[in-house]
Protein backbone atom coordinates (compact mmCIF):
# COMPACT_ATOMS: atom_id res chain seq x y z
CA UNK A 1 0.00 0.00 0.00
CA UNK A 2 2.65 2.26 0.85
CA UNK A 3 6.41 2.58 0.16
CA UNK A 4 9.25 4.56 1.00
CA UNK A 5 12.62 4.44 0.08
CA UNK A 6 15.53 5.85 0.97
CA UNK A 7 13.26 9.33 1.79
CA UNK A 8 15.35 12.60 2.66
CA UNK A 9 13.31 15.63 3.75
CA UNK A 10 14.83 19.24 5.06
CA UNK A 11 13.90 22.50 6.07
CA UNK A 12 16.13 24.94 5.06
CA UNK A 13 19.38 23.49 6.68
CA UNK A 14 17.13 21.39 8.84
CA UNK A 15 17.44 17.70 8.06
CA UNK A 16 14.41 16.56 9.43
CA UNK A 17 14.25 12.67 7.72
CA UNK A 18 17.18 10.53 7.22
CA UNK A 19 16.78 7.60 4.66
CA UNK A 20 13.44 6.28 5.57
CA UNK A 21 12.40 3.03 4.22
CA UNK A 22 9.23 1.68 5.26
CA UNK A 23 6.75 -0.52 3.77
CA UNK A 24 3.26 -0.98 4.38
CA UNK A 25 1.16 -4.07 2.81
CA UNK A 26 -2.89 -3.76 2.89
CA UNK A 27 -4.14 -4.17 6.40
CA UNK A 28 -1.33 -3.62 8.01
CA UNK A 29 -1.58 -1.53 11.48
CA UNK A 30 1.62 0.43 11.89
CA UNK A 31 2.26 2.76 15.29
CA UNK A 32 5.15 4.44 15.30
CA UNK A 33 6.37 6.52 18.36
CA UNK A 34 9.16 8.64 19.41
CA UNK A 35 10.82 11.61 20.84
CA UNK A 36 9.07 15.11 20.00
CA UNK A 37 10.68 16.78 17.43
CA UNK A 38 12.40 12.78 15.82
CA UNK A 39 9.77 13.66 12.29
CA UNK A 40 7.24 11.06 13.09
CA UNK A 41 4.37 14.32 11.65
CA UNK A 42 6.82 14.87 9.42
CA UNK A 43 6.81 11.55 7.67
CA UNK A 44 3.26 10.87 7.89
CA UNK A 45 2.33 14.65 6.62
CA UNK A 46 4.69 13.66 3.32
CA UNK A 47 2.86 10.53 2.87
CA UNK A 48 0.24 12.68 1.53
CA UNK A 49 2.24 15.44 0.37
CA UNK A 50 1.04 17.99 2.68
CA UNK A 51 4.88 18.09 2.87
CA UNK A 52 7.53 17.85 0.18
CA UNK A 53 10.17 15.41 0.40
CA UNK A 54 13.47 16.13 -1.47
CA UNK A 55 15.24 12.59 -2.06
CA UNK A 56 14.14 9.00 -2.24
CA UNK A 57 11.05 8.04 -3.64
CA UNK A 58 6.97 7.54 -2.38
CA UNK A 59 4.73 5.15 -3.58
CA UNK A 60 0.91 5.06 -2.37
CA UNK A 61 -0.67 1.89 -4.21
CA UNK A 62 2.02 2.19 -6.68
CA UNK A 63 1.15 5.75 -7.46
CA UNK A 64 4.76 7.53 -7.19
CA UNK A 65 4.26 11.06 -5.62
CA UNK A 66 5.75 13.44 -7.53
CA UNK A 67 4.63 17.10 -8.41
CA UNK A 68 2.31 15.73 -10.74
CA UNK A 69 -1.07 16.99 -9.66
CA UNK A 70 -2.31 14.20 -11.13
CA UNK A 71 -0.65 11.84 -8.85
CA UNK A 72 -1.00 13.84 -5.85
CA UNK A 73 -4.58 13.79 -6.10
CA UNK A 74 -5.07 10.08 -7.06
CA UNK A 75 -3.16 9.80 -3.38
CA UNK A 76 -5.24 12.27 -1.51
CA UNK A 77 -8.19 10.16 -2.67
CA UNK A 78 -6.90 7.16 -1.06
CA UNK A 79 -5.94 8.22 2.07
CA UNK A 80 -7.25 9.79 4.84
CA UNK A 81 -5.85 11.54 7.71
CA UNK A 82 -6.69 12.60 11.00
CA UNK A 83 -5.16 15.80 12.65
CA UNK A 84 -3.91 15.99 16.23
CA UNK A 85 -5.83 19.16 16.41
CA UNK A 86 -8.85 18.03 14.84
CA UNK A 87 -8.76 20.42 12.33
CA UNK A 88 -12.65 20.87 11.16
CA UNK A 89 -14.25 23.64 9.74
CA UNK A 90 -15.59 25.71 12.70
CA UNK A 91 -17.99 27.53 10.61
CA UNK A 92 -19.86 23.85 9.26
CA UNK A 93 -21.78 21.95 11.06
CA UNK A 94 -20.45 18.35 12.06
CA UNK A 95 -22.59 17.30 9.34
CA UNK A 96 -21.77 20.06 6.30
CA UNK A 97 -18.08 18.79 7.69
CA UNK A 98 -18.93 15.36 6.71
CA UNK A 99 -20.38 16.48 3.45
CA UNK A 100 -18.12 19.23 2.01
CA UNK A 101 -15.39 17.28 -0.07
CA UNK A 102 -17.95 14.20 -0.82
CA UNK A 103 -19.66 17.40 -2.81
CA UNK A 104 -16.81 19.71 -4.24
CA UNK A 105 -14.11 16.69 -4.66
CA UNK A 106 -16.19 13.89 -5.43
CA UNK A 107 -19.10 15.42 -7.11
CA UNK A 108 -21.80 13.37 -4.68
CA UNK A 109 -25.27 14.71 -5.00
CA UNK A 110 -25.97 16.19 -1.44
CA UNK A 111 -28.69 13.54 -0.47
CA UNK A 112 -25.97 10.68 -0.99
CA UNK A 113 -23.12 12.69 0.82
CA UNK A 114 -25.52 13.12 3.43
CA UNK A 115 -26.42 10.06 3.91
CA UNK A 116 -22.92 8.69 3.44
CA UNK A 117 -21.91 11.06 6.22
CA UNK A 118 -24.77 9.54 8.83
CA UNK A 119 -24.37 5.87 8.19
CA UNK A 120 -20.14 6.92 9.15
CA UNK A 121 -21.32 9.79 12.21
CA UNK A 122 -23.27 6.69 13.51
CA UNK A 123 -20.17 4.68 13.28
CA UNK A 124 -18.39 7.03 15.45
CA UNK A 125 -21.52 6.85 17.99
CA UNK A 126 -22.14 10.54 16.85
CA UNK A 127 -25.14 10.73 14.95
CA UNK A 128 -27.36 13.03 17.21
CA UNK A 129 -24.81 15.73 17.39
CA UNK A 130 -24.75 16.37 13.46
CA UNK A 131 -26.47 19.62 13.45
CA UNK A 132 -24.13 21.22 16.03
CA UNK A 133 -21.42 23.26 14.94
CA UNK A 134 -18.06 21.46 16.18
CA UNK A 135 -17.11 24.43 18.93
CA UNK A 136 -20.54 23.06 20.66
CA UNK A 137 -18.43 19.34 20.97
CA UNK A 138 -16.02 18.32 23.55
CA UNK A 139 -12.97 17.58 22.14
CA UNK A 140 -13.08 13.71 22.10
CA UNK A 141 -16.48 14.23 20.14
CA UNK A 142 -14.56 16.45 18.18
CA UNK A 143 -12.15 13.69 17.29
CA UNK A 144 -14.53 11.28 16.59
CA UNK A 145 -16.15 13.55 13.57
CA UNK A 146 -13.05 13.75 12.03
CA UNK A 147 -12.24 10.71 11.42
CA UNK A 148 -15.97 10.33 10.54
CA UNK A 149 -15.14 13.19 8.02
CA UNK A 150 -12.35 11.26 6.85
CA UNK A 151 -13.91 7.80 6.18
CA UNK A 152 -16.30 9.31 4.18
CA UNK A 153 -14.31 9.62 1.24
CA UNK A 154 -13.84 5.76 1.27
CA UNK A 155 -10.14 6.29 2.18
CA UNK A 156 -8.21 2.98 1.24
CA UNK A 157 -5.57 4.12 4.28
CA UNK A 158 -5.46 6.17 7.05
CA UNK A 159 -2.94 8.14 8.63
CA UNK A 160 -3.19 9.78 12.41
CA UNK A 161 -0.97 12.01 13.86
CA UNK A 162 -0.80 11.77 17.48
CA UNK A 163 -5.21 11.71 17.47
CA UNK A 164 -5.54 11.77 21.13
CA UNK A 165 -2.82 13.84 22.24
CA UNK A 166 -4.73 17.11 22.67
CA UNK A 167 -7.89 15.38 24.59
CA UNK A 168 -8.34 14.90 28.54
CA UNK A 169 -7.89 11.56 29.96
CA UNK A 170 -11.07 10.50 30.02
CA UNK A 171 -11.72 11.00 26.49
CA UNK A 172 -8.73 9.18 25.29
CA UNK A 173 -10.76 5.79 25.33
CA UNK A 174 -13.91 6.60 22.90
CA UNK A 175 -11.44 7.85 19.82
CA UNK A 176 -9.32 5.04 20.59
CA UNK A 177 -12.16 2.43 20.69
CA UNK A 178 -12.94 3.88 17.35
CA UNK A 179 -9.45 3.27 16.03
CA UNK A 180 -9.57 -0.36 17.04
CA UNK A 181 -12.86 -0.89 16.01
CA UNK A 182 -10.97 0.07 12.33
CA UNK A 183 -8.27 -1.49 12.99
CA UNK A 184 -10.13 -4.48 13.48
CA UNK A 185 -12.18 -4.20 10.17
CA UNK A 186 -8.72 -4.61 8.33
CA UNK A 187 -8.43 -1.06 8.10
CA UNK A 188 -4.64 -0.09 6.70
CA UNK A 189 -3.44 2.24 9.54
CA UNK A 190 -0.28 4.21 10.06
CA UNK A 191 -0.56 5.49 13.44
CA UNK A 192 1.71 8.24 15.18
CA UNK A 193 0.46 7.45 18.55
CA UNK A 194 2.24 7.20 22.14
CA UNK A 195 -0.75 5.44 23.43
CA UNK A 196 1.09 1.72 23.98
CA UNK A 197 -1.94 0.19 25.06
CA UNK A 198 -3.10 0.30 22.01
CA UNK A 199 -0.01 -0.47 19.99
CA UNK A 200 -0.37 -3.59 21.82
CA UNK A 201 -3.51 -4.74 20.94
CA UNK A 202 -3.21 -3.34 17.78
CA UNK A 203 0.28 -3.05 16.06
CA UNK A 204 1.63 -5.53 13.42
CA UNK A 205 4.67 -3.69 13.93
CA UNK A 206 5.93 -0.38 16.28
CA UNK A 207 8.58 2.13 15.02
CA UNK A 208 10.62 4.11 16.85
CA UNK A 209 12.03 7.55 15.14
CA UNK A 210 14.62 9.31 16.69
CA UNK A 211 16.50 12.49 15.00
CA UNK A 212 14.81 12.05 11.86
CA UNK A 213 15.71 8.17 11.29
CA UNK A 214 14.31 5.02 11.69
CA UNK A 215 16.10 3.69 14.96
CA UNK A 216 14.28 0.15 15.71
CA UNK A 217 11.10 -1.57 14.32
CA UNK A 218 9.49 -4.57 16.10
CA UNK A 219 6.43 -6.77 16.99
CA UNK A 220 4.69 -4.80 20.14
CA UNK A 221 5.71 -7.93 22.26
CA UNK A 222 9.84 -7.71 21.53
CA UNK A 223 9.51 -3.83 20.77
CA UNK A 224 7.61 -3.43 24.45
CA UNK A 225 10.17 -6.23 25.94
CA UNK A 226 13.53 -6.32 24.30
CA UNK A 227 14.14 -3.57 22.73
CA UNK A 228 17.47 -3.45 20.98
CA UNK A 229 18.66 0.19 21.00
CA UNK A 230 19.63 2.06 23.93
CA UNK A 231 17.45 5.06 22.82
CA UNK A 232 14.64 2.67 22.20
CA UNK A 233 15.24 1.78 26.11
CA UNK A 234 15.78 5.30 27.01
CA UNK A 235 12.15 6.61 25.11
CA UNK A 236 10.37 3.78 26.61
CA UNK A 237 11.21 4.54 30.22
CA UNK A 238 10.24 7.97 30.15
CA UNK A 239 7.01 7.18 28.66
CA UNK A 240 5.69 3.87 30.56
P1 LIG B 1 7.42 15.16 15.69
O1 LIG B 1 6.08 15.03 15.04
O2 LIG B 1 8.15 13.88 15.85
O3 LIG B 1 7.33 15.90 17.00
P2 LIG B 1 7.96 16.99 13.52
O4 LIG B 1 7.93 16.21 12.29
O5 LIG B 1 6.79 17.83 13.84
O6 LIG B 1 8.34 16.04 14.75
O7 LIG B 1 9.22 17.96 13.50
C1 LIG B 1 10.53 17.47 13.32
C2 LIG B 1 11.48 18.65 13.36
O8 LIG B 1 11.27 19.50 12.25
C3 LIG B 1 11.36 19.52 14.58
O9 LIG B 1 12.63 19.91 14.99
C4 LIG B 1 10.55 20.70 14.10
O10 LIG B 1 10.86 21.84 14.84
C5 LIG B 1 10.98 20.82 12.66
N1 LIG B 1 9.91 21.34 11.82
C6 LIG B 1 8.67 20.83 11.71
N2 LIG B 1 7.93 21.52 10.80
C7 LIG B 1 8.75 22.48 10.32
C8 LIG B 1 8.60 23.52 9.34
N3 LIG B 1 7.45 23.67 8.67
N4 LIG B 1 9.66 24.30 9.11
C9 LIG B 1 10.83 24.14 9.77
N5 LIG B 1 11.05 23.19 10.70
C10 LIG B 1 10.02 22.37 10.96
MG1 LIG C 1 4.20 15.53 15.67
Amino acid sequence: MITLQGVNKWYGDFHVLRDIDLTVTKGERIVICGPSGSGKSTLIRCINRLEEHQKGDILVRNTPLTNDVKHIEIIRREVGMVFQHFNLFPHLTVLENCTLAQIWVRKTPKKEAEAMAMKLLTRVKIQDQAKKYPGQLSGGQQQRVAIARSLCMNPEIMLFDEPTSALDPEMIKEVLDVMVELAEEGMTMLCVTHEMGFARTVADRVIFMDEGQIIEENDPETFFHHPESERTKLFLSQIL
